[in-house]
């Protein structure tokens, strides 16, 4: 790890690039948040208005700036375009940013151009892990599920992603995906013999065992553990404000989870070796 340098990072243009990108895959994310859950996602069709199907020019489709400048609204029929689509332009890029200050591969040190092919490679990981949890937790939050498509590849991709990663190693993976699956899968089937409803959806359980696969086994209670606590106190807060007993299982537990295993991934070497062992 080089030494930081919050000021020159700001400033790099590496910085700006990689903020640029992550606006535009964050674009491409609105599009598989709208698509995966409906099944259309292959559906051939231009960008066109939701509300009266005028076909969208491209000039309004930039992230982030369009919708500012529309203030929020369509310019063909004056509909309101929802703040969840520049919220996740803005939340991609800002994510893309943290992981490559966390991990800068390519840097400007004392004058001359330093590359560093293992922080490439934990880049890269960490980019595709936390922008896949970051579309599974919007498509949660909207309805409720964690699609098949996503966690399941994840899950199969663990073992060659552990082949690349300078730090996680097969073992640590294939351990990470059984113990994911495998506690919440028995925590979901013990809520099910004693209330004899489903507490934990089955996607939460691949979504787990995905984490576990990416980022090895000792995420895996970290992980659980963090997701319960704030899952807990914005169900309890939202019962108690609300008054309703049931809401707690209208709370979807996938952005919990994925908040909690990217803070492990990006965050957790400063919280101590103990909470990121590997
Ligand atoms: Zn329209």
């Amino acid at each position: 790890m080089h030494r930081f340098d919050f000021a020159a990072m700001l400033l790099s243009p590496a910085t700006w690039f990689v903020f640029a990108f992550g606006s535009l895959f964050g674009s491409f994310f609105n599009v598989c948040i709208y698509r995966i859950p409906r099944g259309i996602f292959w559906k051939k069709s231009r960008s066109h208005c939701p509300a009266c199907d005028a076909p969208i020019p491209s000039w309004h489709n930039i992230p982030i700036l369009s919708w500012l400048f529309l203030r929020g609204k369509a310019a063909c029929c004056g509909s309101k375009i929802s703040v969840q689509y520049p919220l996740v332009e803005l939340g991609t890029a800002l994510l893309w940013v943290v992981i490559y200050w966390s991990y800068p591969f390519l840097m400007q040190l004392d004058g001359s151009l330093v590359y560093d092919n293992n922080e490439l490679l934990r880049f890269a990981h960490a980019l595709v892990f936390c922008s896949v949890l970051l579309i599974c937790s919007v498509i949660d939050l909207e309805h409720q599920i964690i699609p098949d498509v996503l966690s399941l590849p994840m899950i199969a991709l663990a073992p060659l992603v552990a082949w690349f990663h300078p730090e996680l190693n097969l073992k640590s993976s294939l351990i990470g995906v059984a113990m994911g699956g495998g506690i919440f899968y028995a925590i979901a089937w013990i809520y099910f013999l004693v209330r004899k409803q489903y507490g934990l959806g089955l996607g939460d359980v691949k979504l787990l065992a995905a984490i576990g696969g990416w980022l090895g086994y000792q995420s895996v209670i970290t992980t659980m553990l963090w997701a319960s606590v704030f899952g807990s106190l914005v169900g309890i807060s939202a019962i108690l404000i609300t008054r309703k007993k049931d809401l707690q299982l209208k709370i979807p537990f996938g952005p919990f989870l994925s908040g909690a295993s990217v803070t492990y991934l990006l965050f957790g070497r400063y919280f101590g070796d103990y909470l990121f062992p590997f």
